[in-house]
């Protein structure tokens, strides 16, 4: 803890990384015949769903190929939002969940952190599929609803997406406008 202001948690997919437009240049690039759905019209968590139940199964398991995690682009801002609050002294914490099946999914996402910021990013990865055992001030998310075995510690700040804009009660930021958000 030592010169560290606060602990904020950050979640990987969807407030780093863009899990969805990935998935979704995939998915079209294979399947020029479908319209692409806008990002700002992606009213669904689940990428998938925003699709025909016909493509669901194909579109999810998009994120189970080799190269998907290693492949994601970053969001805009994020590798520089990230670095401004480790100059502030905040206590960044990557906090994310893998997926059921795991064989490309973990490696990757380790891969990921290690190449965007370094060894010291990847020590302070925790990997869970339940966010609530985890203890920090914030947890930065983009996903609305965070459940698991306990009441959690951390505020849910949401990251902005349009699949969470429903989500009226918690705070709310990008890679644009945190240190405001957070009064840093
Ligand atoms: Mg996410």
């Amino acid at each position: 803890m030592k010169g560290e202001r606060m602990i904020i948690l950050i979640d990987q997919d969807g407030v780093l990384a863009n899990y969805e437009e990935r998935m979704l240049d995939i998915f079209h690039e294979e399947h020029p015949e479908i319209p692409r759905i806008p990002h700002e019209e992606l009213t669904e968590f689940n990428t998938h769903k925003a699709y025909s139940e016909e493509y669901w199964e194909e579109i999810e398991n998009i994120a189970l190929r080799p190269d998907f995690f290693r492949s994601l682009p970053p969001i805009d801002g994020a590798i520089e939002g990230v670095q401004e609050l480790l100059r502030l002294g905040v206590g960044v914490r990557i906090c994310t969940a893998p997926k059921k099946i795991f064989k490309h999914c973990v490696g990757e996402k380790y891969e990921w952190i290690h190449r965007h910021f370094g060894q010291k990013m990847v020590n302070k990865i925790t990997l869970t599929r339940d966010k609530t055992l985890v203890r920090g001030e914030i947890l930065i998310d983009d996903k609305p609803e965070i459940t698991g075995s306990r009441k959690p510690e951390w505020e849910h700040v949401l990251f902005d997406q349009p699949y969470n804009r429903h989500i009226e009660d918690k705070r709310r930021l990008n890679w644009q406008n945190f240190r405001e958000v957070l009064g840093l």
